[in-house]
């Protein structure tokens, strides 16, 4: 069963001109979302993995089943002012202006295997902040796994120091 047909394209959402990736028919799957994750973890290949980190928000739900299946923690990365606790942050270039994302300083350690993880690999921004954030701590970056990868933008390019992996690509 393939999942791909689990994603649903909605013309002109957020805004209009973006063709918007809806992840949440595969979320309502098992079936499919089993499919998917097994997609994933082979693209890992057996690599030990002591971290999944995730990117706000739809970054949350794959990563924590990868962190569950690899056994492995999970870290939450999140927008401006959500984190309770010490935090480093990373900004990173939106179309007008920029963005920033932060981390729980104590969420990685010095040469913890770190796997990175979103829904979509657009321009590359928010994963490349992901990146700066782990490297802060001394992790180091396995892989920057996604469901899927819009190529036409190249955020491939931005990340290009890290092995990139994605189950789908547009
Ligand atoms: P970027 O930083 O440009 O690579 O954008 C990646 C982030 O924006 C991810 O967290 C995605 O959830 C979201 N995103 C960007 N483009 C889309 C899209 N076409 N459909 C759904 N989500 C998107």
């Amino acid at each position: 069963m393939q999942f791909e047909s689990y994603i649903r394209d909605i013309q002109g959402f957020p805004k209009e001109g973006i063709l918007f990736k809806d992840i949440t028919p595969l979320l309502n799957n098992p079936e499919a979302r089993t499919n998917c994750l097994k997609v994933l973890l082979d693209s890992l290949k057996n690599q030990k993995i002591d971290k999944v980190v995730g990117a706000e928000s739809r970054g949350f739900f794959f990563g924590m089943l990868l962190a569950q299946e690899l056994n492995a923690g999970f870290v939450p990365v999140r927008k401006p002012k959500k984190l309770p606790f010490d935090k480093i942050s990373a900004s990173y270039e939106l179309e007008y202006g920029s963005d920033s994302l932060e981390m729980h300083t104590d969420a990685i350690k010095k040469g913890d295997r770190v796997l990175i993880h979103d829904d979509v690999l657009a321009t590359g921004g928010t994963a490349k902040a992901v990146c700066e954030l782990v490297e802060k701590l001394g992790g180091e970056i396995v892989q920057c796994n996604f469901l899927m990868e819009l190529t036409f933008l190249n955020g491939r390019e931005k990340i290009d120091e890290y092995p990139v992996f994605a189950a789908l690509t547009y």
